[in-house]
């Protein structure tokens, strides 16, 4: 039997980082197996929570990902519908509770639950609920429903024994029945809980491996007690420790942490966020960090799950990221690049060279604009910049280079890299300097920082014989004002 695998989110308006985790997990365990199934199944019951558009950044969070469902609402299948409010309109869940009140695992309950926590809470009582509608036969509440009475389904459990189930990532567990409470299945209005309809569907859509939130670990023995009701395979199951934010609280959207969204907004690659994502709670066999999606496929392994939440670090995120767009070849980077580019240089230049420059130094898209705004304004800058121990310089050796640059280039007709390259690198011989003191004072001198992506030949080339000539003559006449 071929591996069936579903992520099953709710669709709240944004993409979670534990469930887009909890996604790519689902992903990989179906697609270790040749013939394996990825389901998407939107779970939409949950009418309060409902966000227009919700469903959408589900389709776009998937999609830009890679991780791409077999199975789906809109992609189709022979299970479906796949949007678990279009499963309600057939009336299919409430012929399964009532299918399971007469296999002995629920019952019907008349009672009002808030009513009697509250007349409990007056009196002092802590409320657990002990349902005396358990007590009714079958027939006498089909016949209150028949008079239009108000109820719910609840589940049935055994008051002794213990329920055992094994967890691939956490092991063998087994709670004693009397701890178990008696949730609502079907609630007044008709729609089922999270806790039936993820049985029901699991097993219609023929689902093998259930991964997803370890918050759902405690209610499983609750789960496998309908599977039991019902006679029906029980699936094995993954659950996921975690995303925590720290030590002690979990990555929420609701506390203001980043989103798959955010995330992509910020500057950072799906791929990268993906590859980050999967290193948290699993630990690849290797020695190793940079992951494409088909190469998790490959080395992915449930059993290298951890069971303790493991904490997001932005920085590490970042530094992931920059290895991402490093290992770009130049066209794919240059076309990912090239609006972040155009956002910040107007100046009419290679701007490809200018890709190949920032390359090797930017980690996220967002710093990009940040670091090229020297391309379209010369700053004003201080001659001490000019000082630089390990490049033995100063200001006097600076203004012999620069005008040793300024003869040199002011007589260059062809102002490409390689003739730059050339005419540039003979400077230091000609005025017996070393290149550093050549170098390092000309990129100052065109570009006002200290820092810059690329080096004075590039950055000199991009900006052109006229751009390069004024800036230097700037320079020049500021540092010989100042040296007098
Ligand atoms: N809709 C549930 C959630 O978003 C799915 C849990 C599950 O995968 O069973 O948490």
């Amino acid at each position: 039997m071929s591996i069936r695998t579903r992520f099953a989110p709710s669709p709240t308006g944004y993409m979670h980082i534990g469930n887009l985790r909890t996604a790519l997990y689902a992903y990989l365990v179906a697609k270790k197996d040749p013939e394996g199934v990825f389901i998407l199944r939107i779970e939409d019951t949950d009418q309060g929570r409902l966000v227009e558009g919700a469903t959408d950044i589900i389709y776009d969070t998937m999609k830009s990902c890679g991780l791409k469902h077999d199975e789906g609402p809109d992609v189709g299948g022979d299970f479906g519908p796949y949007v678990q409010s279009e499963r309600m309109a057939s009336g299919m869940y409430h012929d399964y509770a009532v299918k399971l009140i007469h296999r002995g695992g629920a019952h019907y309950c008349f009672c009002d639950e808030e009513k009697i926590a509250a007349e409990r809470a007056a009196a002092g009582e802590s409320f657990k609920y002990d349902d005396p509608c358990k007590m009714l036969s079958v027939e006498e509440c089909e016949k209150r429903i028949a008079a239009g009475e108000k109820y719910v389904i609840r589940q049935t459990i055994p008051t002794e024994g213990t329920t055992s189930f094994n967890d691939e990532v956490f092991g063998t567990i087994t709670v004693e029945n009397s701890t178990l409470d008696e949730q609502v299945l079907l609630k007044s209005d008709g729609f089922p809980t999270y806790n039936f309809a993820n049985v029901i569907d699991d097993h219609l859509m023929g689902i093998t491996d259930v991964v997803r939130g370890m918050e759902y670990l405690s209610s499983t023995p609750k789960y496998n007690l309908i599977y039991e009701a019902y006679g029906w395979d029980i699936p094995r199951y993954i659950h996921c420790p975690p995303v925590m934010k720290d030590e002690h609280s979990k990555l929420s959207k609701r506390n203001g942490d980043a989103s798959f969204q955010d995330l992509v907004a910020k500057g950072y690659l799906p791929e990268a966020i993906l590859n980050y994502i999967a290193l948290l709670g699993w630990a690849p066999e290797e020695d190793r960090e940079i992951y494409t999606l088909d190469e998790l496929v490959q080395a992915f392994n449930v059993k290298r799950i951890g069971t303790s939440g493991a904490i997001f670090d932005p920085e590490k995120l970042t530094w992931l990221n920059g290895m991402w767009l490093r290992g770009m070849d130049l066209d794919t980077y240059y076309n990912l690049i090239k609006p972040y580019i155009d956002e910040a240089v107007k100046l009419d230049c290679d701007k490809k060279k200018i890709a190949e420059i920032v390359q090797p130094r930017a980690n996220t898209l967002n710093e990009i604009p940040g670091m090229l705004t020297f391309f379209d304004e010369f700053p004003e800058f201080t001659t001490d910049l000019y000082n630089h121990k390990k490049m033995k310089s100063n200001p006097e050796v600076a203004l012999v280079s620069l005008k040793a640059c300024r003869e040199t280039l002011a007589a260059q007709e062809d102002w490409s890299m390689e003739a730059l390259h050339e005419v540039l690198m003979a400077v230091p011989k000609q005025i017996e300097k070393k290149n550093g003191q050549v170098l390092f004072p000309l990129r100052l001198a065109i570009t006002g920082l200290g820092t810059t992506p690329g080096g004075a030949i590039e950055i000199a080339y991009i900006l052109g014989k006229e751009e390069t000539l004024r800036r230097l003559d700037r320079s020049i006449a500021q540092l010989e004002s100042e040296l007098g």
